[in-house]
């Protein structure tokens, strides 16, 4: 039975505003649910948070866990970066292309990285997409790591969605630095040039800024990118981050 009296109970998990223990609703106590935190290295369900307690003892284990695997963790964009879409398609029929070479640099970069999807599109999209990129989910988990429109706050996008304790060993792949906040783009971003297939994307009128440009075509140069280069510069971006704990940034 729920109890709405005001008093924070001192438990550490909640489901939709509600004590899993006790079942207190947690809206009654604003400062406890200000503390509750979704574990979006766990889950990218918003309606399971966390004590902030248990979030610093569960980042200890899963920084223990990801240095002993010597694995990083890689934030992916999706539109642009790993697909494009042709946005004249009915959205029953979408056409859905993948970036030439995306499999090869998923399938590399899978070992040394866990791969999680942060696109401002919306779940259902993302979803559908992953059904293409990953119909065996070898490669962003199982169920699906996917950051998306519903499952994020508005406005630039944010890291500690993911890593709330301590996202500065995240690197991130996006064809979009506007989206990332500045001290983000400055160190953790490797940006790609966005992957235009279709003619008509409104994509190509906006530089690597985002900033409107007079550009009416796609290059065609600009149309694959070199994977190996990117697999690459994560490999040496993983070494120069990976420390003792899988937490130290060299630069
Ligand atoms: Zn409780």
């Amino acid at each position: 039975m729920a109890e709405s009296d005001g008093d924070a109970c001192a438990h550490d998990v909640t489901f939709a505003g509600m004590c899993v223990q006790c079942h207190r609703i947690v809206s009654t106590a604003p400062d406890k649910a200000k503390a509750m935190q979704r574990p979006g290295f766990l889950t990218t369900a918003v309606d399971l948070q966390v004590s902030a307690s248990l979030l610093s003892s569960l980042d200890a284990d899963e920084q223990v866990r990801r240095a002993s695997e010597r694995k990083l963790v890689l934030v992916m964009d999706l539109d642009h970066t790993l697909v494009t879409a042709d946005m004249r398609s009915m959205p029953s029929k979408m056409k859905i292309r993948k970036r030439p070479g995306v499999d090869d640099f998923l399938q590399v970069t899978r070992d040394t990285c866990e791969i999680y999807v942060y696109t401002q599109a919306t779940g259902a999209y993302a979803q559908k997409v992953l059904e293409i990129l990953d119909p065996d989910r070898r490669y962003f988990g199982d169920p699906p790591r996917i950051f998306h429109r519903e499952n994020t706050p508005q406005g630039f996008k944010d890291l500690s969605q993911i890593l709330p304790k301590d996202a500065t060993s995240a690197l991130i792949v996006d064809d979009r630095e506007e989206v990332w906040p500045v001290v983000v783009r400055q160190s953790q971003l490797l940006k790609v040039v966005p992957y235009l297939p279709f003619e008509g994307d409104t994509r190509q009128h906006l530089d690597f800024e985002g900033k409107l440009t007079g550009a009416t075509a796609a290059d065609p140069s600009t149309a694959s990118f070199p994977w190996s280069q990117s697999a690459g510069r994560l490999t040496q971006l993983s070494a120069s981050r990976t420390g003792p704990c899988g937490r130290e940034i060299s630069n």
